[in-house]
Order: structure tokens, then sequence, then C-alpha cells
């Protein structure tokens, strides 16, 4: 069967002028039967990238979305972001959520997943909330908390309701969920690790890294295999 293709949105290195992605995220997607296609930023070309992809993944980042896109004014704990990259994500991802395209968001995509329906984020945990623990030290593929699901979600489906060990290299998170957004996890402390957009077919955000987290743990392969299904159902 011909592998569904599945459009992964790259980092940006404008400095060093160079796009890049963690090989982690094109490797779950070959183990669960897709075909990466690396997605270079360019605005003009994102409904032309759009009839190609079958699926479409929106990764993560070290940067953060521009808090003007919720309607707030950059905080100093905010991070540094990339305006360009997340110029062309939102626009993907709108056309990807319009067209109901199976879509995962992982860290920085999701938290753009809640962004493109209305919803805020925290700037920064520790300082808007003295929310800690969400930054763990290296190796960052270990999990160091858990994620704990909510019944009857999507999510659920997918991993199963029993408690989630999770990553976390995240220092915002979903604040106020948006039009239409299920939280469907949240860590011990209430954080919400993981969305879903119970009106679409496949559209979850999980603020973990699967693709990093399945060498330990195979549920988090469940999330590229549901997303590869998806875009297979969506196909036929
Ligand atoms: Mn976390």
């Amino acid at each position: 069967m011909t592998r569904p293709r599945i459009g992964l949105t790259l980092d940006a290195d404008p400095a060093r002028g160079r796009y890049e992605l963690p090989a982690g995220y094109v490797d779950a997607v070959l183990l669960a039967g897709g075909l990466p296609i690396l997605l270079p930023h360019a605005p003009q070309a994102a409904g032309a990238y759009l009839a190609l992809l079958d699926a479409l993944v929106v990764t993560g980042g070290a940067f953060d979305v521009p808090p003007e896109l919720y309607g707030e004014p950059r905080r100093s704990a905010c991070g540094p972001t990339k305006p360009e990259r997340t110029a062309f994500e939102k626009d993907l991802l709108e056309a990807a959520l319009a067209a109901r395209l199976p879509v995962l968001g992982v860290c920085g995509g999701m938290q753009l997943m809640n962004v493109v329906r209305g919803g805020t984020l925290y700037q920064d945990l520790v300082a808007d909330a003295d929310l800690r623990g969400h930054e763990q030290p290296a190796p960052k593929d270990l999990p160091s908390h858990e994620a704990r699901i909510t019944p009857g979600s999507h999510l659920a489906a997918l991993v199963g309701g029993a408690p989630l060990p999770v990553n976390s290299t995240h220092h915002q998170a979903v604040r106020e969920p948006g039009a239409g957004v299920l939280v469907s996890a949240r860590a011990p402390d209430g954080v919400v690790e993981a969305i879903e957009l119970p009106d679409l077919p496949f559209a979850i955000g999980v603020q973990w890294h699967p693709e990093a987290a399945a060498r330990h743990d195979p549920r988090h392969a469940a999330l590229y295999a549901g997303l590869v299904q998806a875009a297979r159902d969506a196909r036929r």
C-alpha cells in the first residue's frame, strides 16, 4: 500500500542559513508507515503544500509563539520568537484544519493549534503561575512527569486511559483553551499536556515529544500510527 504523505514543518536557523529537524520526527513517521515530506517555509506555497499532503505534523522547537497572536503584549519571560516560521505554520495549520486533514501538533505545534482556535498560552509557566518542573534536564527523551488522560478522548483511544509517563521540555503551555478545544491530558499539577479538536477526524496536540519518548514506551508511537491511519482513511 502506498505510504500516506505526512508533512513535517521544519525549524529554521537564519543565522546559519539552514533548515533543521530532529531526525526522530522523520523516523517516527517512517516507522508508522508514512512518507515524510519536509516543508521549507514558503507562505505563498502553503496551499500547494497542502494539496500534496495526506496529513500534517506541526513540530516544536526552541522558540515561542508570538504573544500578539493571542492578543497579549510580550512579557519579559517570553522566549525568542520566529515570526516567519510561525506565520507559515499558522497558514498551513489553518488550511489543514479547514480541509479536515489529519493534524498532529507537537509541543509548540500544539500551542499553535490552541492559538489558531482563539486560545491563549502561559508566556512562562514559572513567571505567570509559579508552575515548575516542565523543563527537564538532559536527556530530554526520558519521562519526567505523568500525563493523566481524559476518559473518552481521542487521545485515550490511541494511548489508553492509564497515566502516561511523558518527557517535558517546555516553559509555555495552554492557558485558556480555544473554541472547540478539548483538554485531553493534564500533568499532576494541572498543566495542559494534550488537546484535541473533537469536531475533526484527527486533530491532536501533545505538549511532550512522542517521537523521542517512543523508545521508552511504545504507547507514544501510537500517536504517529494513529495519524498515518487517519491519513489513509481520509484518502479513501
Ligand atoms: Mn510537561
